[in-house]
């Protein structure tokens, strides 16, 4: 067993205990009695230490040209790829996803540090014609100023740089707020940031309670905008605050995602699809497939195979090459996914492979759910409406694409969703039909591009999209401004008219 790694708060450049020197730690969820790393449980206190670091450093950050600050973000891309091995095994440790994905998991990373970096030499603005003589009109994208970002642990490095990064390129200050379950992660994140040469204050680190210092960062008059993944109950409470102090919120919360495998799907592709969105990551991942909604005349043969592949997932640690599919992130999580096979049972749901917590051997030390199937689910039961975040997917047959697509939505979430056919028709009416805010066609729910936006509608968001250029729009205000060379007062919609 390793020694535990001592995680420090990065404040103004500097690496400090709480304030109130209390800590927390984090643990192996594929080994519970293994402690990964201890780190401060910080109150509000360190949170305006961090606050006023961040506000100072804005003053200076600001003016720096958007290509130079952009080459920090690039550095940081470079030293990702560098660490890229060590971070990855770090991932496994204490989030417990393998290796293979946590790999994956920092390539997203250095894909936005690099993406993020371009766009310091681009933030374009538009140049519009005015509609007075000898005037000059345009617009420019303006930062936001202080921003606090709070992640979840189910991606603990790329989704800190989807935040991070853009929010930096566009000139703001930032405070990061993890998840207490991957802290150690966060902090070597930050390791990389500062080895990156950031002046002080500019990248913040503060870790602790979400109900303590997230709530305090969310609820500081001095933050201007706050960047939420997370669960819909939590960022509902988020969103509400922000509402009423005033601050830009972009939220991106819970997902119910479906894959629909119609009659003329490739069944052997779509099966790849299933086991890798319903699976992967444990189930943990917001885009993860939760609900196969499969046509009665495939829906047997389709049963069958799935029941046979899901049957021989290896389940371990993710430090393991021959590990598939890893541990749940903690215990109330993996009492959380139990209690949902409960109510399945109560509903009427019939369990088709899994349905237990794994104890056999090895496993018996961490948090691990059999991979499951459930069959027989209607789509008014809760296994198919509340998201469980684990290796659980309901099956729901339909016997048309319409009845196919109004199941799809009939959903309080719409983040990610899927269809296999092979009808070129059906795929566009789909593209067209599903709420949500990412449609693949064959292909799974997951496997979201850094270069392309990402985010969902109804309970899943709050109208942003993170990645792609839509960051931008996140994370800088628009300016318009008039350039009137005429020399004259102008009046518009007054001089301009008889
Ligand atoms: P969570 O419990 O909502 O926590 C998310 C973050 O918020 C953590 O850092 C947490 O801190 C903090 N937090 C908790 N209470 C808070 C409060 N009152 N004020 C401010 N911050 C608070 O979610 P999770 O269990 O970590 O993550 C799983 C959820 O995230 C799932 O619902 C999943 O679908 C969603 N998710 C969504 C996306 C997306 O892009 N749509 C991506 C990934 C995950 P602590 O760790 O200290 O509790």
């Amino acid at each position: 067993m390793t020694t535990p790694l001592i995680c420090n708060n990065y404040i103004n450049g500097e690496w400090e205990g709480a304030a109130s020197a209390a800590t927390l730690e984090s643990r192996n969820p594929a080994n519970k009695h293994e402690v990964v790393a201890t780190f401060p449980r910080s109150t509000a206190t360190d949170v305006d230490a961090a606050v006023s670091a961040a506000r100072q450093a804005y003053r200076s950050w600001r003016l720096v040209p958007a290509p130079a600050r952009a080459e920090y973000v690039f550095r940081v891309g470079e030293l990702l790829s560098k660490y890229k091995e060590e971070l990855a095994q770090l991932i496994s440790r204490e989030m417990g996803k393998p290796l293979v994905e946590a790999r994956g998991d920092v390539q997203e990373g250095i894909d936005c540090a690099f993406y993020s970096a371009g766009e310091g030499r681009r933030l374009f603005g538009q140049t519009v014609p005015s509609e007075m003589p000898n005037k000059f009109a345009m617009t420019v994208r303006m930062p936001i100023g202080v921003c606090a970002l709070i992640t979840p642990w189910n991606f603990p490095i790329a989704i800190p740089c989807w935040k991070a990064m853009p929010a930096l390129v566009c000139g703001n200050t930032v405070i990061l707020k993890p998840a207490e379950d991957t802290s150690a992660c966060a902090t070597k994140l930050i390791e990389i940031f500062a080895e990156a040469g950031l002046p002080p204050g500019v990248v913040n680190l503060v870790h602790g309670v979400g109900e303590e210092v997230g709530k305090a960062l969310v609820e500081h008059p001095n933050v201007d905008l706050v960047s939420f993944t997370g669960s819909s109950e939590t960022g509902a409470e988020v969103g509400a605050t922000c509402g009423r102090t005033h601050k830009r919120v972009c939220l991106e919360m819970g997902g119910k995602n479906a894959q629909i495998v119609m009659e003329d799907a490739d069944l052997q592709l779509a099966l790849d699809g299933a086991v890798w969105g319903a699976f992967g990551t444990a189930g943990q991942r917001c885009t993860a497939t939760s609900r196969l909604i499969l046509h009665r005349d495939v829906k047997e043969k389709f049963t069958t195979m799935l029941k046979e592949r899901a049957s021989k997932i290896r389940l371990g640690a993710g430090s393991d090459p021959n590990t598939e599919v890893g541990p749940i992130i903690n215990e109330r999580q993996l009492q959380r996914v139990n209690k949902y096979l409960d109510i399945a049972r109560e509903e009427g749901a019939t369990v088709l492979i899994g349905g237990e917590i794994a104890r056999e051997g090895e496993l018996q030390h961490g948090y691990f759910f059999e991979p499951t199937i459930l069959d027989n689910v209607t789509p008014q039961m809760r296994v198919a409406r509340e998201e469980i975040f684990g290796p659980v997917v309901a099956l729901i047959e339909i016997s048309n694409f319409e009845e196919a697509i109004n199941i799809l939505n009939d959903s309080n979430y719409g983040l990610s969703s899927s269809i296999y056919t092979r009808d070129i028709n059906r795929a566009f009416a789909a593209m067209r039909d599903i709420e949500a805010g990412i449609t693949y066609i064959n292909g799974p729910t997951i496997g979201a591009e850094v270069h392309l936006p990402f985010g969902g509608v109804k309970h899943t968001g709050n109208g942003h999209r993170e990645a792609g250029t839509t960051a931008l729009d996140i994370f800088t205000e628009w300016k318009t401004v008039y350039v009137d060379f005429s020399g004259n007062l102008q009046r518009a919609q007054i001089d301009n008219r008889e």
